[in-house]
């Protein structure tokens, strides 16, 4: 399905709790703040299905909160696994968890991760995180390679004045470790979900000298157009570099459709507020008519720029 500026929908980002065990201080709560009751394993697996035959969408992407806070995490991965419907299916966490629950996921069906690690040092990670546990989430990091995930995606939050330095020990450590460093932007987090402008006044970095002087280093450049037209850098070192960064042309390459965890279906991380809440039409049962029809109306109100 496309929206009104050609944009298809490729794929699902889909929050399955708000609960948090973090205290991020960048955290931009995935643009949302549930309005009702999560979603039950059952509503999540069925939307899934459903939204799998609507918009043909091979790719899932479970966020949170924390998504390995919901209890259920290894069923419901396993659920949307055995659906046979998605070729992809990879989370974001923080992974505080992940040591414990790398095995049990990937047997589930869960086929990637990506991990927030936007510092190497414990006293500026416990700052960003508040949390003080940068060795348990190294632990997992080296577990889930054990157990097979691949690629696995490092977070790096690029923020003024706290990590900025740490750019080239995060791309060491990625080239060392095989793992793929997603370089990203901070972005403002809105009034409407408890933001705060000052933190992003005062530590947001223009991450495009950054970018330019990575493409003059770059052995290999790659533009990733089903995914807001990233740019994919492979260096000497081996480590591979991506970047997010919010612009006009990120928007432009956007496929992306947002569902949060009371059953908000949205189009853009700014604009939960264009939702439609689709949980009532899954506890009535209603027919695939139904509910095209609200997915429908979520993809037409997409706006070309947030
Ligand atoms: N708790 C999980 C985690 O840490 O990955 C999932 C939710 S978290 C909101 C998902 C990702 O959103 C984080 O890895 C971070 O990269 C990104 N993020 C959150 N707030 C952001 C902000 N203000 N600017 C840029 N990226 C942000």
């Amino acid at each position: 399905m496309k929206d009104k500026c050609n944009r298809e929908i490729k794929h699902l980002r889909f929050s399955i709790t708000s609960k948090c065990n973090y205290n991020c201080i960048y955290c931009d709560q995935e643009g949302f703040i549930p309005k009702t009751s999560e979603l039950t394993v059952d509503e999540i697996t069925k939307l899934c299905k459903i939204l799998a035959e609507i918009l043909h969408v091979t790719r899932i992407k479970f966020t949170g909160g924390e998504p390995l806070c919901r209890e259920e995490i290894v069923q419901i991965i396993k659920n949307v696994s055995d659906l046979h419907l998605y070729k992809d299916i990879s989370m974001t966490t923080n992974g505080l968890l992940l040591y414990e629950k790398a095995e049990e996921l990937y047997k589930a069906g869960l086929n990637r991760i990506n991990v927030s690690l936007s510092s190497l040092n414990p006293e500026l990670y416990k700052k960003i995180y508040g949390s003080d546990s940068l060795e348990i989430v190294l632990k997992g990091l080296k577990k889930a390679k054990e157990v097979g995930f691949n690629p696995i995606k490092l977070n790096f939050v690029l923020m003024k004045g706290l990590n900025d330095g740490e750019l080239d020990n995060l791309i060491e450590f990625c080239g060392i470790n095989n793992y793929i460093l997603q370089l990203i932007e901070l972005h403002e987090v809105s009034d409407a979900i408890g933001g705060n402008g000052d933190f992003y006044k005062r530590h947001h970095l223009d991450v495009k000298p950054i970018i330019e002087e990575l493409e003059s280093k770059a052995k290999e450049t790659i533009t990733r157009g089903s995914m807001q037209n990233r740019k994919v850098f492979k260096l000497n070192n081996s480590a591979v570099v991506e970047t997010i960064t919010p612009s006009h042309e990120f928007c432009m390459g956007c496929t992306k459709l947002r569902v949060g965890c009371d059953g908000n279906l949205f189009g853009c991380l700014y604009r939960s507020d264009l939702g439609k809440n689709i949980k009532e039409a899954l506890r009535n049962h209603h027919s695939l008519s139904k509910y095209e029809q609200i997915v429908k109306q979520v993809v037409d109100s997409r706006e070309p720029y947030y």
